[in-house]
């Protein structure tokens, strides 16, 4: 393989091996325009190095977008590390990983993603500042899917303004995919609106939960099959489960004539993105609505703060409205509207950071 071909849009790759701990890990920084990168770390247990490869590239260049359209002072970055999370984790593993991440002095930040937890990264913070999300006993900010459940809220205000002509979340119906950390938030926040719901989650017992609750707040909620969520009579469909659940079947069935929700990559190809724009149904692309926990752990470096946080969240209203502002003057779907906001945001920053690149201080004038 020509390794320099398949990185080409990377800044750098690091192979991380350690034998004594049996870590092997990759570490990719795709762009540090908007400062140093961040970006979770997987623990999986890929079949092959190119596979794990490809993982960590992509998701490096989606941290990008995400950081850029979120406006955090962070670039791109992601860590994978290859291994089964059931059997091969060890303390030792996690300081020798958070070594490799502090030989990098500070080009990268990283925490728990799928595979990882929290409690993993104390081991891995013991030998770097690098690291963000720690549990709050540790001096981290906490469980991330408030602010990301916050954000989903202001998601679907700003689509209902571009839908409907208002914010307001009252007098729609919202069919809603998956009741975990994040969805059973949005849909208690829902119902204390008076709003209506179906709901779906794999796990009976989260529905089961959902329904005992209702009965005290304002609204009502019908739990229905995973098949019967994409064909309800919704307003507005929040998934809150899987990515790639915007596909050709679903697409064709389903009824609502907006998407906003916090799942990861939910159309299965851009391709999909398209088949929404010419179905009339508006799309709020994911990594904008999902942001608020991105927007938590880039703040942690500032010291924890919940109610600047929250503060900070409130932006993806504006930012939303800005894309879909974006879509409709220039006939494109909102998924690329998304991409360009951030690639112009990107452009800005360049040109700014040039400027002030010649000012800085010559490396000779230091040793005087
Ligand atoms: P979670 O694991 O707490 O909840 C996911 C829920 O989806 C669970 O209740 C699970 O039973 C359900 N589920 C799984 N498969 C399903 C299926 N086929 N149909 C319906 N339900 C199904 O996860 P979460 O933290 O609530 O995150 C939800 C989504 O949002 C994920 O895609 C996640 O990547 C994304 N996200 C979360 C955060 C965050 O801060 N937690 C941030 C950004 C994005």
């Amino acid at each position: 393989m020509d390794m320099f071909t398949h990185i080409h849009e990377h800044e750098q790759v690091v192979l991380c091996n350690d034998p004594s701990t049996g870590l092997k890990a990759i570490i990719a920084i795709h762009d540090t325009t908007l400062g140093p990168a961040l970006g979770g770390c997987r623990m999986r247990p890929y079949a092959s190095f190119d596979e794990a490869l490809e993982d960590v590239l992509r998701l490096s260049k989606g941290m990008t977008y995400k950081c850029a359209a979120a406006d955090v002072d962070f670039g791109g970055g992601k860590s994978v590390i290859i291994g089964d999370p059931s059997k091969d984790k060890s303390p030792e593993l996690f300081r020798a990983f958070g070594q490799f991440v502090d030989s990098l002095n500070g080009r990268f930040y990283t925490g728990t993603d799928m595979g990882t937890t929290p409690e993993d990264f104390v081991h891995a913070a013991k030998e770097t500042n690098c690291i963000v999300g720690v549990p709050e006993a540790y001096g981290g900010s906490g469980d991330s899917s408030v602010p990301t459940s916050l954000g989903v809220i202001y998601g679907i205000q700003a689509t209902n303004e571009a839908a409907f002509g208002s914010k307001n979340l009252s007098g729609k119906v919202y069919s809603i995919q998956g009741l975990g950390k994040v969805g059973m938030k949005v849909a208690e926040h829902l119902l204390e609106q008076g709003c209506d719901l179906y709901v779906y989650d794999i796990n009976e017992k989260a529905v089961e939960s959902l329904l005992e609750k209702a009965p005290t707040l304002n609204g009502q909620v019908k739990a229905v099959t995973a098949d019967e969520l994409y064909s309800v009579p919704a307003d507005v469909f929040v998934p809150c489960a899987l990515g790639g659940i915007l596909n050709d079947e679903t697409i064709e069935a389903l009824k609502v004539k907006a998407i906003a929700g916090s799942a990861n990559n939910q159309l299965l190809a851009e391709r999909h993105g398209d088949l929404l724009q010419q179905k009339g149904i508006l799309y709020a692309p994911d990594y904008i609505v999902n942001a608020g926990g991105l927007i938590q752990v880039a703040d942690e470096l500032y010291g924890p703060n919940k109610e600047r946080v929250l503060k900070k969240t409130e932006a993806i209203y504006s930012s939303l409205l800005q894309v879909y502002k974006y879509s409709e003057s220039h006939g494109v779907p909102t998924y690329k509207a998304a991409d360009r906001f951030c690639e112009e945001r990107l452009e800005a920053r360049k040109k700014r950071n040039s400027m002030f690149a010649h000012s800085k201080r010559p490396k000779w004038d230091i040793r005087n």
